[in-house]
């Protein structure tokens, strides 16, 4: 296969590379010269394949670094053409040249052959779009699973009492008003206070049937219980949420026991809980802006129980609302939906466990949960 090889010419920059090596340079001035590097270091040469990357015609040759180099990444073009001042060494890098078109990911070498000018570089470059293009959407399907993940029952809940509990709600207040002023009337004219409370009385049914499928599709999968290996799912969950938790600059820490027991569990909803809690960790620490944004997850064995522990070094909770921390709604999030910790104590109960905050020495949260080891 051919190679994309090129040539530049430095020896214009080589003055203005030193001044910058030099230092003590105010910010303007060294915008200045970095714009002058780019400006100055040509491209002399590319062979076929080189020219096709980066869409410039052999006419049009020599091409000033600055058409293709992004000015944002002047600081890599500098250790580029570094090698330019010394010889027998080689410079690395990748960077997203802006070709005619669009940008085009390189793997990007520069050296000195033996006996040239100073000044003079060889270039060897590697398309790499495909593989930088494959990363980043990676990343973001990651993101966007983890969201899905988290917010799938949360969101088939919020639609669910949307839809089905508004309206028997808003029909059972509608009833009890015209309950209120048939009752008012004189006499009052009891048919109609009886029709009246029937409809409140179906009203309150339906709501009742609602709740309990809510509950059932939250914590009740039949038939989906398996024996999970705790730490693979804690280990497969921080995996998964790395993009996460380094959006939000959280480190992130497993501290898992060896030999742990397997437990009989949903390991889809289990997932879920681990996923909730670190989530919940990931954003107090961040939204608290907090410099040091320690998340330690930690699981070990406790007498008939494998015990899990999410700990954070965020702001905590504070002592009065700790009773409400698993309430319904209970949330200090302006987008929360505070379903988040309810649905997941449901599930951990439904596996015969339990979830609670923890109390814990210094500052941050602490939710432990266990589940019944085999
Ligand atoms: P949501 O995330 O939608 O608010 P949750 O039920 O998951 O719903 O959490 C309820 C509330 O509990 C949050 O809004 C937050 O105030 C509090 N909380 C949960 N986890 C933490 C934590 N690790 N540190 C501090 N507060 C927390």
């Amino acid at each position: 296969m051919e190679l994309a090889l090129g040539r530049a010419d430095v020896t214009d920059a080589l003055p203005l590379l030193r001044e910058l090596d030099a230092g003590h340079l105010s910010d303007i001035r060294r915008q200045d010269l970095l714009r002058r590097v780019l400006g100055s270091a040509k491209i002399t040469e590319l062979n076929c394949r080189a020219a096709r990357m980066l869409a410039i015609d052999a006419c049009q040759l020599p091409v000033p670094f600055s058409e293709v180099w992004p000015f944002a990444e002047a600081g890599l073009l500098l250790q580029s053409l570094a090698v330019a001042q010394t010889s027998a060494a080689r410079a690395h890098a990748e960077v997203a040249f802006k070709t005619a078109d669009g940008p085009v990911h390189v793997r990007f070498i520069t050296w000195r052959e033996p006996g040239s000018v100073a000044g003079a570089l060889s270039l060897g470059m590697t398309d790499i779009t495909g593989q930088v293009t494959a990363e980043k959407d990676l990343v973001a399907l990651r993101a966007q699973m983890a969201h899905a993940d988290r917010l799938s029952t949360l969101g088939i809940m919020t639609a669910t009492i949307t839809h089905e509990v508004r309206q028997p709600v808003a029909a059972m207040m509608t009833a009890a008003q015209a309950a209120l002023r048939w009752l008012a009337r004189s006499p009052p004219d009891l048919d109609q206070v009886t029709q009246c409370l029937e409809t409140v009385v179906a009203g309150a049914t339906k709501v009742e049937e609602t709740v309990a499928r809510l509950r059932q599709m939250a914590s009740n999968r039949a038939g989906a219980r398996n024996l999970c290996a705790i730490s693979t799912l804690i280990e497969d969950t921080a995996e998964f949420l790395r993009p996460e938790l380094a959006n939000r600059r959280a480190t992130l820490t497993l501290d898992l026991a060896q030999d742990l027991p397997l437990v009989q569990a949903d390991c889809v909803q289990i997932r879920q809980v681990i996923t909730n809690l670190m989530i919940n960790a990931a954003q107090a620490m961040a939204d608290a802006q907090c410099w040091n944004r320690a998340l330690r997850v930690r699981a070990r064995h406790g007498d008939a129980f494998v015990v899990v522990e999410v700990d954070d070094s965020g702001p905590g909770v504070a002592e009065a609302d700790r009773r409400r921390l698993f309430d319904g709604f209970y949330t200090t999030k302006s987008t929360g939906l505070g379903l988040g910790l309810k649905i997941c104590r449901q599930i951990i109960e439904d596996h015969g466990g339990t979830l609670d905050h923890a109390p814990k020495a210094g500052a941050g949260a602490l939710f432990r949960f266990s589940l019944p080891a085999l």
